[in-house]
């Protein structure tokens, strides 16, 4: 089902670790060409890397430094990713996190525009410079091509203490999907979004194991998520043969933590 991923151009953003890394992983053992991306080239990255090239061809897989909170670093990854590969026909726009907490009343600008930055402009802007790359693909090849973001459970139920920001801007991106989907499917693009619940990534490094049990007991499955287990569903969506008539979608992979 998964056959025409091979040789697909996909970028895959905040990618070095966790939800990002074992998409990346996948794709490139569907033998697509994939660049992964965080903000800079550390060791977590090398490793990345490394891991990736083990699974398929060194010239099929390579890092893109950039902060994506930037606009201009989000313009920079695309030119880079095209310079490589010459095209892009899928796009997932997984950068983003908690980008700390804070109560409404504590809240300043630099908190809001951090958050804001981190988790909409990040998306937007590397949306935006990828679309008419994304426009060539469906044009060139007659498939569509896709755009996924990761979204959240937290833009369906409002976020812990302190995250709403954050659960915000996961709402934000839910939507704004859906105004992509009225002007772009003249294109041939397609835009869906992986909604996780619990994943067991370091996005919960600040946790105690009390908490984290206590949310572990408030999933139906009665643990975390691992990465892996949200990967196919980025798969699925990258695949025309699988998902071709499918956009303007949240998929929900949480394990009953939430049933919307
Ligand atoms: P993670 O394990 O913390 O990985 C985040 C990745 O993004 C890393 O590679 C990180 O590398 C990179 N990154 C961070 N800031 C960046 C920036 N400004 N520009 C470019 N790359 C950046 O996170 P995760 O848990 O896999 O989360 C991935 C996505 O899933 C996020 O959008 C998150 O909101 C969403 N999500 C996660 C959960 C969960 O429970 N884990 C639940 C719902 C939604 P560097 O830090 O080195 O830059």
């Amino acid at each position: 089902m998964f056959s025409d991923l091979v040789g697909k151009r996909v970028l895959v953003t905040g990618s070095t670790a966790g939800i990002g890394l074992a998409v990346a992983k996948l794709f490139v053992q569907y033998g697509a060409k994939v660049a992964i991306n965080s903000r800079s080239q550390n060791e977590v990255a090398e490793t990345a890397i490394n891991e990736l090239v083990a699974l398929g061809k060194a010239e099929d897989v390579f890092f893109i430094p950039a902060d994506l909170t930037k606009s201009a670093e989000c313009k920079k990854m695309v030119e880079s990713f095209i310079d490589r590969f010459g095209g892009m026909d899928v796009l997932i726009n997984n950068a983003g996190g908690l980008g700390g907490r804070s109560s409404l009343e504590l809240m300043d600008d630099d908190f809001y525009d951090h958050v804001m930055d981190l988790n909409a402009r990040s998306v937007l802007m590397t949306t935006k410079y990828s679309i008419p790359h994304l426009r060539a693909s469906a044009a060139e090849f007659g498939k569509t091509a896709s755009v996924i973001s990761t979204g959240s459970i937290a833009g369906r139920e409002g976020g812990g203490l302190g995250a709403g920001v954050y659960a915000a801007s996961k709402a934000w991106l839910h939507n704004i999907h859906r105004n992509w989907v009225k002007e772009y499917t003249k294109d041939g693009i397609r835009f869906n979004i992986v909604s996780p619940g619990t994943v067991d990534t370091l996005f919960h490094a600040d946790k105690s194991d009390e908490l984290k049990d206590k949310i572990a007991g408030s999933i139906a499955f009665g643990r975390f998520a691992e990465s892996e287990e949200l990967a196919p569903s980025f798969a699925f969506f990258a695949s025309h043969n699988c998902s071709g008539y499918i956009t303007g979608q949240i998929l929900d992979v949480n394990g009953g933590q939430m049933c919307p």
